[in-house]
């Protein structure tokens, strides 16, 4: 069982730039980075950047660093960037070197200095909502600050000591020496360097003043000789910025970037802000719950890497947005999982079964293939008593015509095992189905004379005596309407979909799954694709259901469609 992706990278629009390039001979390696802030954990569109990065590099022989862009302490943590590592090397890619934009504190500090001794960056006293009323609008230009024309000898002296400590957070900031006038708002002036008395998670108090993120990322990318700096369409207005410092600084190359459209799925929200919110909130049980698009609750879901990178190839890369459907990510886990899981037997809602012709006390073992199409998967042996457990959903009372499961002289196969004739219902004293007297057609059992006797259905089933109780989780899309984040009216939490768990407590599975651990993944037929959950307990397993068999939702779409 390896797992493979069902697609190369695609051509797109990146590629082909870049292979245009490396033809004229304009580089001769292409080095990428993947450039995550540490203040949450990764989610589905993250990999779509950390594909791209990776493959595109990949396909010119270069290499992809992984780079922190740590510059705003105050929301940074060790346990994100723990997460960050974890999530990339799960994906199944190998960074060429672990980056930090706070490597680079003291050279973007001599790089602020030079841009001050060339008179093109002054330090302003003016508070930040002063500065910011200055911006002016689009139609509007911007105001000179009255610090503007501060000698470079002065700012200098400033600079330095706002380095040393000298002046609280906020009372001054260092400014690029651009255009106020500027069509472009992102080059009227921008801030380059605060004050900030915070504690940083790798440089601990050193410094007293930080970059903005502006002034640290493209100066970080040419520092690491990042031929392609890849990025969201965001930074398009931010890209005549990052060329204007480059081109003013002694920097050892210059990077060439290019945006691409985010990643939306829709019935769910892709921004740290937000999955900020649902967690700590509690509307979720973490980062990590299998709910939340992140990567870490997409494995524990189970997700599987081979599904997200196919996933990430077959959505492309262009410039244009647009939502997609998270059916699309389900197909993809289905299409891997369907070739690759062992298949078993589980009774998510059980209803006792006896079989009336079968010795008490007796157990027969059946060989059960674990994969239909696929013999090299092996076999489990599967134990079938007197009593079983079926689904109650297989068994109706009043049945209509066109139901081929258990119904009153009904017949149906038991997976794996014989054909059984329902002969007697028992029910409770408030009427409520609670057994049902069945007995089996011996010559029907697999092996037997007549074991492909056809009947309508087939259901699977578990030995009541070697039954293993388990907990089952199911899960339902996060939120329940397409677009919890473009409602204006009302605050994305209100469009929760209320049932998007489900926990099942009175499992019965088949006794192979007794020893199932993590890594595991399964197909419980006719149920779906489930994982073992790292809740589980010796004894007492919990599956997670990652996928069901088929796209319930794209059905319940075209009905409603239909009206
Ligand atoms: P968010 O909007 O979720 O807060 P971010 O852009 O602030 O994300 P970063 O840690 O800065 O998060 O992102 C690292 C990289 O991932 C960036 O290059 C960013 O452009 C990219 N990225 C973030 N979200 C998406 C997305 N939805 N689709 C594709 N790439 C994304
Ligand atoms: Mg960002």
């Amino acid at each position: 069982m390896t797992e493979s992706d069902s697609t190369t990278a695609p051509a797109h629009f990146i590629l082909s730039r870049i292979r245009a390039e490396v033809e004229a001979g304009q580089c001769d390696r292409v080095i990428t980075r993947f450039p995550p802030e540490p203040n949450g954990y990764l989610h589905i569109g993250h990999a779509k950047s950390i594909v791209l990065n990776f493959s595109v590099a990949a396909a010119f022989g270069g290499y992809t660093n992984l780079r922190f862009d740590d510059t705003n302490p105050a929301r940074e943590e060790q346990r994100f960037i723990d997460s960050i590592r974890e999530d990339v090397r799960w994906l199944g890619y190998a960074w060429e070197h672990e980056r930090y934009a706070s490597d680079y504190f003291e050279t973007l500090y001599e790089y602020a200095l030079h841009l001050i001794d060339h008179g093109l960056a002054y330090v302003d006293g003016q508070d930040a909502d002063t500065i910011r009323a200055q911006r002016g609008t689009l139609t509007e230009a911007g105001v000179d600050s009255p610090d503007r024309d501060r000698p470079a000898a002065e700012n200098r002296d400033l600079f330095e000591r706002m380095r040393a400590g000298e002046f609280p957070d906020g009372a001054y900031v260092l400014r690029a020496k651009i255009d106020m006038a500027s069509p472009n708002i992102n080059l009227r002036d921008p801030v380059l360097y605060r004050i900030r008395r915070q504690h940083h998670h790798r440089t601990g108090d050193e410094w007293l003043i930080y970059p903005t993120y502006d002034f640290a990322h493209g100066q970080s990318d040419a520092i690491e000789h990042i031929t392609h700096s890849l990025c969201t369409m965001e930074f398009e207005d931010h890209r005549p910025l990052y060329d204007w410092l480059i081109e003013h600084l002694p920097v050892p190359s210059r990077p060439v970037q290019i945006e691409f459209a985010k990643l939306n799925i829709d019935f769910t929200v892709l921004s740290k802000r937000r999955l900020t919110r649902l967690v700590g909130e509690g509307h979720v049980a973490g980062w990590d719950d299998p709910r939340m698009p992140t990567l870490a609750g997409l494995r524990r879901r189970g997700f599987t890497p081979a599904s997200v990178r196919n996933f990430c190839n077959e959505i492309g890369v262009t410039k244009s947005e647009g939502i997609i459907p998270y059916g699309v990510l389900e197909r993809q886990l289905r299409d891997d999982l369907n070739a690759r899981a062992p298949r078993r037997m589980a009774v998510l809602r059980p209803l006792r079964v006896v079989l009336t012709n079968f010795p008490d006390g007796e157990t027969e073992w059946f060989e059960a293939a674990n994969h239909p199409q696929d013999p090299g998967m092996g076999t489990r042996r599967v134990p079938i008593t007197r009593e079983i457990v079926i689904e109650q959903d297989d068994f109706r009372e009043e049945a209509p015509r066109k139901f081929f499961r258990l119904k009153p002289g009904g017949e149906v196969r038991l997976r794996n095992a014989f054909i059984i004739r329902c002969d007697e219902v028992v029910k409770d004293a408030a009427g409520e189905v609670i057994e049902l007297r069945c007995s089996l057609d011996p010559d029907s059992r697999t092996g037997g004379p007549r074991a492909d006797r056809k009947v309508k259905g087939t259901i699977h089933w578990v030995s009541a005596e070697h039954a293993v109780p388990a907990e089952v989780r199911l899960y339902d899309r996060l939120f329940n309407v397409p677009h919890p984040a473009g409602d204006r009216e009302r605050d994305f939490i209100e469009h929760l979909n209320p049932d998007s768990l489900q926990i099942l407590d009175g499992v019965r599975v088949e006794p192979a799954l007794a020893e199932a651990a993590a890594g595991d993944f399964f197909q419980f037929e006719r149920l779906g694709y489930f994982v073992p959950d790292r809740d589980s307990r010796p004894g007492g397993p919990v599956f997670n259901r990652a996928v069901t068999l088929r796209d319930t939702w794209a059905k319940l779409e075209k009905e409603l469609a239909a009206g």
